[in-house]
């Protein structure tokens, strides 16, 4: 799949449910209403339209939310995919997680062809945790992540960096990674979908800054690796580890996108932070008929917009984008 602009569209994101089990306060109100069920792609229909876009190029697929794990039934789902693993179709099969559930879900999750997963995690501060997940725990957390290790699978944690919340924290969550063997991805906080308790401009701080403050006390090699996502990543010398920075708001990675995202009602976005979208679940639900599902996703990708315009400043901290994360699924 080749979008206007000369980019090959082979990674696609799939939010599979809006609903959460945390509340963070950078992504949801703490009342948000959540989609009718009805309206939310069944697990089979989700099967045949992610079958669509392998059949038509898409070589890696992440499974992500609203919290993935708390969609009823969702490793039936991830066992069907696992099969584009087993015929060579998929490379790879993974999830972004906020780890509640991680102990229950771990050893199923590499059975089924999962190798690595993302876990979000702001702070090893109980206390902080539970502000600013508004109620998590995070002790579940660390359990989920130390399941998924002895299950076999890779775990990158990402940290969303966020002003006078976790900034002094930083350095120890690099140490921690470095003690428990992890890779940390660093993210700005996005304009994305109103909040009610903060501004925008309140919690963001950017990375340029983190990373300079990082850099007394690690050294930080420039590296070439990529993971096929917007991160640029850094090894810490002192740890062997990797710190990646996610930076749209400071640096622009828009000319090597190579990915859609799909929400849990069949809505294909084609950037995060622009409104050009268009709805998959109408001819999915209209025709058994595969041809007509790809016809759809080829004219989808026509939409594709050259670039996002996230922007947080003084005279601009309301939401870029009206959805919140957890719909288009981070
Ligand atoms: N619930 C899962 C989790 O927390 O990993 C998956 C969905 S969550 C929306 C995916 C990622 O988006 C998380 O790492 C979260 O921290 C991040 N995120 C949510 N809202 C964000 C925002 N406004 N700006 C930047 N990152 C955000
Ligand atoms: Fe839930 Fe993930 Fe959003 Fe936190 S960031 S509220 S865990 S979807």
């Amino acid at each position: 799949m080749i979008d206007p602009f000369g980019r090959s569209i082979n990674y696609l994101r799939v939010s599979v449910t809006d609903r959460c089990d945390l509340r963070c306060v950078y992504c949801m109100t703490e009342d948000m209403t959540f989609l009718p069920k009805r309206e939310i792609l069944s697990l089979e229909e989700l099967d045949r339209l992610l079958g669509a876009f392998i059949a038509l190029g898409v070589r890696k697929l992440r499974l992500t939310g609203g919290e993935p794990l708390v969609r009823k039934n969702v490793m039936w789902l991830i066992e069907r995919l696992g099969r584009h693993l087993g015929s060579g179709a998929l490379d790879e099969l993974t999830l972004t997680t906020n780890g509640t559930q991680l102990a229950k879900f771990a050893e199923p999750l590499f059975a089924a062809g999962i190798r690595r997963i993302n876990v979000s995690l702001d702070t090893l501060d109980a206390a902080a945790f539970g502000r600013i997940t508004r109620w998590g725990n995070l002790e579940q957390v660390l359990d989920g992540i130390a399941a998924a290790k002895r299950a076999g699978l890779q775990v990158k944690i990402n940290t969303v960096a966020l002003k006078g919340v976790n900034e002094h924290e930083i350095d120890d969550l690099l140490a921690w990674c470095g003690r428990e063997d992890l890779d940390l991805s660093l993210i700005e906080v996005m304009p994305m979908g109103e909040l009610d308790t903060e501004s925008r401009m309140d919690q963001y701080l950017p990375l340029s800054v983190v990373r300079a403050r990082l850099e007394r006390r690690w050294t930080l090699d420039e590296t070439d690796y990529r993971s096929g996502g917007p991160a640029r990543y850094t090894v810490v010398r002192e740890t062997g580890k990797r710190l990646g920075f996610i930076t749209p708001l400071t640096h622009n990675f828009c000319e090597s996108c190579n990915r859609v995202r799909l929400t849990c009602v069949g809505r294909l976005y084609l950037c995060l932070g622009q409104e050009d979208s268009a709805d998959l679940r109408a001819p999915l639900r209209a025709s058994d008929d595969d041809a007509v599902v790809g016809d759809a996703i080829r004219a989808a990708l026509r939409l594709k917009p050259k670039g996002h315009d996230f922007m947080i400043d003084r005279r601009s901290s309301a939401a870029a984008v009206p959805r919140h994360m957890s719909v288009t699924g981070g």
